[in-house]
């Protein structure tokens, strides 16, 4: 490739030093050194367009939120054992979103391990083990919840106690897709009962992210939830992803269905780049669990973290980004459905907010996945320095999720490159 000699030494170092578990993103992978609000630089200073880091949601490196971690770590950095205000002025904030059933806040560092814990919580409160998930869901990497993230990849053995079912496909399925999707959830619980295994939980993110962006129809989720709630199981709600605004309408993934969730895990956008994340609970399904056990996690819900999370909050309410990423968003489905006309191998284009899935298919009626032209386009983009990168099972789903503060100037310059790159596979 024609990677410059200092990179190509940097990835080497990488190889050696991280070891083989680490991935690089793009056929040439990017050094990146400083980032502001959609942009991104690398070492010569270059700008990408970020259409794809949902960590930095508000914006890299949001002054309001590099201020109030400075500020805070400059007072005082301690843990959940003394008592300290802000914890509880956020967590009142945080449930205050929630349906009123949810009503603790439990504070981790990452995604996994506020997924770790709500599994913990589902499993100690139904007395059973089993758990069902889409078949291409990403839930993270400890080794209870890499048990149930089949994205992981074809060599990490799901457990014994897990069943997955297909995703919640309406391009592929149309109207049965709801019937479908509640069906096979209720056929998983009855397969790991007729094995002897007791349920505990069905876990989905609110827009099944790694399946493919499967944004709707709206309500569609609610059939599964019942069949999981008939199976004796809880159902936990993955935000990770699909939280804090994201898909446009409401603060959260679940809003956009008629469901409440007995847990609702968070993190990624959460500190918008500083390591805080949790769980919301409705208190009676830790009511045991807290009594047997204490829980303490050393920099879960710190008062730094609880710091950069106020002032994402604070900027997600102040700015509007909830309704820019609705309004924005929509411009640009708009926009990227407008091209199909003219590039077939754009079979669907789908998503809430502004977290979008456009399906590349090489042939439009049989829906014929086409990963090969989806790795050209995410790369292409690449090269046109506009960042996004692909999903699903078939990996032909451009997965595009722009930071929230995405702007109509933007999605012009994205829907520009994107035409450069559609001309160039044409
Ligand atoms: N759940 C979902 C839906 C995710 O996308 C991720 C991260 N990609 C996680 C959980 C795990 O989060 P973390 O990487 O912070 O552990």
């Amino acid at each position: 490739t024609d990677l410059d000699p200092e990179t190509r030494e940097m990835i080497e170092r990488r190889k050696a030093l991280l070891g083989p578990a680490y991935r690089l993103f793009y056929d040439k992978p990017l050094h990146l050194v400083r980032g502001e609000g959609a942009w991104l630089f690398d070492q010569e200073d270059n700008a990408y367009l970020d259409a794809y880091n949902n960590v930095t949601s508000i914006g890299h490196c949001h002054p309001k939120v590099v201020e109030a971690i400075a500020t805070q770590a400059g007072i005082l950095a301690t843990n959940t054992r003394y008592i300290h205000g802000s914890i509880l002025d956020y967590a009142e904030r945080l449930l205050n979103t929630m349906p009123d059933e949810i009503g603790h806040m439990m504070f981790t560092c990452t995604g996994s391990d506020a997924n770790d814990l709500a599994v913990r919580i589902a499993q100690a409160y139904t007395g059973g083990l089993g758990i069902v998930v889409t078949e291409t869901a990403y839930h993270g990497i400890t080794q209870s919840v890499s048990e149930f993230s089949p994205s992981l990849g074809a060599n990490v053995d799901l457990g014994p106690h897990v069943r997955t079912v297909p995703a919640p496909d309406a391009y592929r399925q149309g109207e049965d897709m709801a019937a479908n999707f509640a069906a096979a959830v209720e056929a998983a619980f009855a397969d790991l009962k007729r094995h002897g295994i007791k349920p505990a939980l069905f876990i989905c993110d609110g827009i099944f992210a790694s399946d493919g962006v499967f944004d709707g129809p709206r309500g569609f989720l609610k059939g599964a939830v019942d069949a999981a709630h008939a199976a004796g199981a809880v159902y936990i709600a993955d935000e990770v992803q699909s939280g804090f605004g994201r898909t446009g309408d409401a603060l959260w993934g679940f809003q956009r269905h008629d469901v409440v969730p007995d847990l609702v895990t968070m993190g990624k956008p959460m500190g918008n780049g500083y390591p805080v994340a949790g769980v919301a609970v409705r208190p009676e399904l830790v009511e045991e669990f807290g009594r047997k056990a204490r829980y303490f996690n050393t920099f879960g819900g710190n008062a730094v973290a609880i710091a950069a999370a106020t002032a994402v909050l604070d900027v997600i309410e102040g700015e509007g980004l909830t309704e820019n990423a609705r309004e924005i968003g929509a411009y640009l489905q708009d926009g990227i459905r407008a091209r199909a006309e003219a590039h077939p191998c754009i079979g669907d284009v789908r998503g809430a907010g502004l977290f979008l899935g456009v399906e590349i298919v090489s042939d439009r009626a049989a829906k014929t996945p086409d990963a090969a032209a989806t790795s050209v386009i995410v790369n292409g983009l690449r090269e046109e320095r506009v960042l996004i990168s692909a999903c699903s099972k078939t990996h032909n789903v451009l997965k595009i999720r722009p930071p929230l503060v995405f702007t109509r100037e933007n999605a012009d310059q994205f829907l520009a490159a994107f035409d450069r790159v559609l001309a160039r596979i044409k």
